[in-house]
């Protein structure tokens, strides 16, 4: 959500006049787009912004603002704590951006932070500047309405609005003609777009409808959660050629005691029953999810517990966390009960583990052929580089002009983040 929101933030300031640099002393305005759902993130905003001190003091025109969940959270008192900050815009005010800049460029310090209701909002959001990219974000809902104990999203996204069916389609439809093949529709909890918004369609049948835009040859989706998996979802799976063979879908612990006490409205046999129709209907679904390490109360038996959940589920990839206090979250109450190293060493533990599974996982591919979406240059610039229908990385040679197609590879060699292959048509 948030690489889709600084999207759309370089598309409102190269309207307002603003052209990007790879380097802060160059720049006139920086902005940043910051992220509050673990306290690292949230001290990492005051880690960068005391960098730009110097820079501030060098360039008194440079304009320093600061966006997203730290300033939704923080408001005004973030001016008040960094004196040299201009403006400050939360989760809703995005679009507000431009007059915020004109108005630091007359000297004035502001905070917009205050909550927009109304669904239009997601379409005051200005779509992103589609040029160059084979693959895009489309914003299709924006908040939750869950209150998972520990998360801070409901408090710094707001209630969970969907946006309207037809402008997503619009959004895509335009993207298919500046090049886009692949699009993944983003949201807190994609599952429930619809169900509160009267005359909008539901996930499943928004996909159906995305599916049926021509141009469109891939679609993706994120972030679900496990409760919200439907049956007419899992249909898309079976029906839907479009729809890649991977899903996100954060598990967060392996104990019955720990998700109850998270809030998160599933057990463990339910979450692995969804991943078992998920596998019936698409037998070669890659899984990926987030795991939460040390929450309050969490026994060496209740982590165990999520070790061996993830040998079930055998995880492609998972983005796995220390437990970190969260203001106004229902597990700020709990008492913190576990110590640091503790929490450190279960952590070390779990990726050992899923370093091996996602090894496991890729070495899997070895022999196999693979449908690869061209993306272009791989990151060492002399390879091409493009993704499978499950979302594993695939690197090989090949002539530049294929970026935008999918092609067939052979995966002949897997690393621990990728995969190398040879191409065989075109
Ligand atoms: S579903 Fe839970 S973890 Fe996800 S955004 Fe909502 S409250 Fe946070």
């Amino acid at each position: 959500m948030n690489v889709s929101d600084s999207e759309k933030i370089v598309s409102l300031l190269q309207g307002a006049g603003y052209l990007p640099t790879q380097d802060s002393s160059q720049a006139d305005l920086i902005i940043l787009n910051t992220c509050s759902v673990r306290a690292k993130a949230e001290q990492k905003v005051y880690g960068c912004l005391g960098r730009y001190k110097g820079l501030k003091n060098r360039n008194r025109r440079l304009i320093l603002g600061v966006g997203g969940c730290v300033a939704q959270q923080e408001g005004e008192r973030l001016l008040e704590k960094v004196p040299y900050l201009d403006i400050v815009f939360g989760t809703h005010n995005l679009h507000m951006l431009p007059e915020l800049v004109r108005a630091a460029e007359r000297g004035e310090r502001r905070t917009e932070v205050a909550f927009l209701d109304n669904e239009k909002r997601l379409d005051l959001f200005p779509a992103a500047a589609a040029e160059g990219g084979v693959s895009r974000f489309v914003t299709i809902m924006q908040g939750c309405d869950n209150f998972c104990s520990y998360c801070i999203v409901p408090h710094v996204r707001g209630r969970e609005i969907s946006r309207s069916s037809a402008e997503i389609v619009n959004e895509i439809r335009k993207m298919v003609d500046k090049g886009v093949r692949e699009v993944t529709l983003v949201g807190q909890n994609v599952n429930s777009y619809g169900l509160k918004s009267s005359g909008e369609p539901d996930f499943a049948a928004l996909l159906r409808r995305v599916a049926d835009i021509p141009g469109i040859e891939r679609i993706r989706f994120t972030t679900s959660h496990p409760k919200d998996i439907s049956a007419p979802l899992i249909d898309c799976f079976a029906e839907l050629p479009k729809l890649c063979s991977h899903i996100h879908l954060p598990a967060q612990a392996g104990s019955d005691a720990v998700l109850a006490r998270m809030n998160r409205g599933y057990t463990r046999s339910e979450y692995l029953g969804k991943i078992a129709l998920l596998k019936a209907v698409r037998p070669d679904i890659q899984i990926t999810g987030d795991i939460i390490v040390g929450f309050p109360g969490e026994s060496e038996e209740d982590f165990s517990q999520t070790l061996s959940l993830m040998e079930e589920v055998r995880y492609g990839d998972l983005f796995s966390f220390v437990y970190s206090v969260r203001p106004e979250t229902k597990a700020a109450e709990f008492p913190d009960d576990i110590s640091q190293q503790e929490k450190q060493e279960r952590l070390d533990r779990l990726l050992a583990l899923q370093r091996a599974l996602t090894l496991e996982r890729n070495k899997s591919f070895v022999g196999s052929r693979q449908q690869v979406l061209v993306e272009g240059f791989s990151k060492r610039g002399d390879q091409l580089s493009g993704r499978t229908s499950g979302n594993r990385v695939v690197n090989f040679a090949g002539d530049p002009t294929l970026t935008g197609s999918i092609v067939e590879v052979t995966i002949t060699r897997a690393f621990q983040n990728s995969l190398f292959g040879e191409i065989i048509i075109f």
